[in-house]
């Protein structure tokens, strides 16, 4: 079973899954399985491996009784294209680490801007939520505009680089929410957990929940399928908290 949930996780590098219009995300690199977890919490007692079953009851007691640290001998390294609405959000958790591409280094292109598919109508219960869409139809002026809008900037920012203006400075004239940047974010299973219980929420803005969506899907399930087990049972659902691993 080792074996098997190492080439599981290796075999995940490279993969790049694509979200929002332009962006995606990329798995860099990826440290430990759930056997990782598993051993980390035997060295207390420096056991070795008993066994599927015991091994899989052992990794659901530690998440049910919070004991994370196990959970910490686990790393993911992201590459990840996201819009400014979406980074906002993301770099507030402080228990990731991240390295940004520099807009003062590097000019930004003309098709650099998030579209959204849908208008989100405004949540008339939660200020800070959306509830129901515009239709196409009704959309359509929307989209236009933000088109025009995006063109706009890009003119206005190509005509400040073209007159000499830095590049750190022209970039005031992008339509800063829209804007796609590319990071390097890396961070160990029991933040990325937190993360993806805040971010995976119903209440959580669509274009980071898509993102924290294709983490858990496409990485995080296939590379720590026992955890993920766990995590749906306690964490997503606590009312299961009584539940045994199958
Ligand atoms: C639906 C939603 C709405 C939000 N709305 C707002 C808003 O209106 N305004 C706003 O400013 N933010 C808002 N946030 C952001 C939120 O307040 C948190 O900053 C963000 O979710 C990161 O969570 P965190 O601090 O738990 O995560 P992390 O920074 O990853 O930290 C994980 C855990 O580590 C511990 N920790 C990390 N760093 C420290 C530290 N320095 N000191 C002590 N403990 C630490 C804490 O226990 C923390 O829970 C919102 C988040 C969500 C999900």
């Amino acid at each position: 079973m080792t074996e098997q949930h190492r080439s599981a996780a290796g075999g995940l590098i490279g993969k790049r899954v694509p979200v929002l219009d332009k962006g995606w995300i990329e798995l860099q690199d990826v440290m430990g399985d759930d056997m990782a977890i598993v051993s980390a919490a035997r060295v207390s007692f420096m056991g070795e491996s008993k066994g599927d079953e015991k091994d899989k009851r052992l990794l659901f007691r530690l998440l049910k009784d919070h004991h994370t640290s196990p959970f910490e001998q686990v790393e993911f390294k992201f590459r990840v294209r996201a819009p400014v609405v979406t980074w906002w959000q993301w770099v507030r958790h402080r228990t990731w680490q991240f390295n940004a591409q520099s807009g003062r280094y590097t000019p930004f292109e003309e098709n650099d801007f998030y579209l959204p598919d849908t208008w989100r109508k405004q949540s008339p219960s939660n200020k800070q939520a959306s509830r129901g869409a515009l239709t196409d139809e009704e959309g359509a002026p929307f989209s236009a505009a933000a088109l025009a809008h995006f063109e706009e900037g890009y003119r206005l920012y190509r005509a400040a680089l073209d007159a000499g203006i830095a590049r750190e400075l022209a970039r005031v004239y992008l339509p800063g929410f829209a804007v796609y940047y590319t990071w390097v974010c890396k961070v160990d299973a029991h933040n990325l957990m937190h993360f993806l219980r805040l971010r995976m929420a119903a209440d959580a803005q669509y274009e980071i929940r898509v993102y924290a969506q294709a983490i858990y899907e496409h990485y995080f399930k296939p590379a720590l399928p026992w955890t993920a087990e766990a995590f749906e049972k306690f964490i997503l659902q606590p009312d299961a908290e009584t539940a045994s691993p199958t």
